[in-house]
């Protein structure tokens, strides 16, 4: 299977980024009646500018937010040097080369209780996990691999291990080559050191993330305030949920997938109901959803002959491109940016079947709105996994099939479509587990040939 070029798009390097026809001009065989989606993704992305304003959030409310600024670490971690295990601590100077070694413990430092005083050769101290380790010593040992004894020979706790010593005081017996030296100390600033990049800015802070601000002392954090969209549902067919279905018409689903995908993105979301398809009604929600939000979002009413009326009335708004694209599902797709006094808003005008919504959205809108969102996005991790079926595929356009990846009696994964295709079956997302990405090129699928699949869920 050969992989589309991307090598029509050049865009000039170290560009900042540029209007919608300079973008565009950058395309070399630009058609926008048959753009493949690694052009479309491309032109999308040059035009898009993070938003700047930070705001500041107490660490809990920092999960799933973007981090405005580099964390410099101000300590150590760990701060000192403490024992990795449960066990007795020493200096490896202390152990003999040939035969047990057997060592006075003189007492014991606990987490949060630190052992004062020094600890000679000979001797060892008890020792508990995330204790601090007295100084000059380097090794711990865990429990289960010495001999404890508590002074008294005849009561000790391995009798099958003789001779021993007799002394009045605990001590330990360790077996040759028991423990190497420096074993089972973590060092202080091992973790992390003073000074260094903890976590960085543009991450999307996780849970472990919020833990890691937290064993820095850090109660709040900086991060970039909410992305603003605005969306509406476009189509006179529509009625919302509550409403009568009069014939003809079908309940609007598309606010209702936007809302759970801007929510999960954590956007801050305007949400400006369902508008007709009337010009007039059409221009004040655009005008309405630019003076609010940063990002627009409408599905519905972007294919050929529907969008004539929108198209003339956007020419005026801003500056609106609108593509055919070589994808299934969602062929149509609009985008550019709208102005309301002066203020642009991005604007995607998705296409109206269900599924076509939110593949449009996963697939370009998504990593635009983490880039204004100042995310750093990876591009999302593609499996190669076998197909369970034959799936039927022409070149010349990128497929997204909704696929259910199982595995089988050996342990490989296996992927098959969910069944009928067709772009308005939500079901079919619902259904599905992953979504089998079938590239430009790519022609029929038969059993047992490795296709891409983007897993729907992950761990964290
Ligand atoms: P359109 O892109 O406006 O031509 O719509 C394509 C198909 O998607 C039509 O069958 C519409 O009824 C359907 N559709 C459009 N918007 C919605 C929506 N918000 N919810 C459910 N179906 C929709
Ligand atoms: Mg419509």
């Amino acid at each position: 299977m050969t992989k589309y070029s991307n090598s029509a798009v050049q865009f000039p390097s170290s560009t900042s980024p540029s209007s919608l026809s300079a973008a565009i001009s950058c395309v070399s065989d630009y058609d926008s009646d048959a753009l493949p989606v690694s052009h479309a993704q491309a032109i999308i992305r040059h035009c898009i500018t993070p938003i700047h304003a930070i705001e500041k959030v107490a660490i809990r409310s920092a999960l799933d937010r973007v981090l405005a600024i580099d964390i410099i670490s101000p300590i150590n971690v760990p701060a000192y040097d403490n024992s990795a295990m449960d066990g007795y601590a020493f200096h490896s100077e202390s152990l003999v080369t040939e035969g047990d070694t057997t060592l006075d413990v003189i007492g014991t430092s606990h987490a949060g209780r630190a052992f004062e005083g020094p600890v000679g050769s000979g001797q060892a101290i008890r020792i508990m996990t995330g204790a601090p380790m007295p100084s000059g010593l380097d090794t711990v040992i865990p429990q289960e691999f010495v001999s404890a004894f508590d002074g008294n020979p005849a009561e000790s706790n391995s009798p099958n291990i003789p001779p021993l010593p007799t002394r009045s005081t605990p001590f330990i017996t360790i077996a040759s080559g028991a423990v190497k030296a420096g074993a089972n100390r973590r060092l202080a600033g091992e973790d992390l050191q003073t000074g260094a990049i903890a976590l960085k800015k543009g991450r999307i802070l996780r849970p472990a993330d919020l833990g890691l601000l937290a064993s820095l002392g850090f109660a709040e954090v900086p991060v970039q305030r909410r992305l603003r969209v605005a969306f509406f549902s476009t189509g006179d067919e529509l009625r919302s949920v509550g409403e009568v279905l009069d014939s003809g018409c079908v309940y609007d689903s598309n606010r209702y997938t936007l809302y759970g995908m801007l929510q999960r993105l954590g956007c801050e979301i305007i949400d400006l109901g369902v508008v007709a398809d009337d010009p007039v009604a059409l221009e004040i929600a655009f005008k309405s959803a630019a003076e609010n939000a940063d990002a627009i979002i409408t599905s519905g009413g972007v294919s050929v002959g529907d969008a004539d009326h929108t198209r003339r009335m956007m020419a005026q708004l801003g500056e609106v491109a609108f593509w055919k694209l070589g994808m299934r599902p969602g062929r149509p797709l609009a985008f550019g940016t709208i102005n309301s006094s002066g203020k642009p808003a991005v604007f995607f005008g998705l296409p109206g079947n269900p599924v076509a919504v939110m593949v449009s959205f996963y697939f370009f809108a998504r990593d635009a709105l983490l880039h204004m969102m100042g995310a750093q996005s990876a591009p999302l991790p593609l499996m190669q996994v076998s197909s369970a079926a034959i799936i039927r595929k022409k070149p010349g356009r990128t497929e997204y099939q909704r696929g259910i990846l199982v595995r089988q009696d050996n342990g490989a994964w296996s992927v098959r479509p969910t069944g009928a295709q067709g772009s308005g079956i939500l079901r079919s997302m619902t259904e599905a587990n992953c979504m089998i990405v079938l590239a430009h090129e790519q022609t029929d699928v038969a059993i047992g040939d490795q296709v891409e699949v983007i897993l729907f869920d992950g761990l964290i």
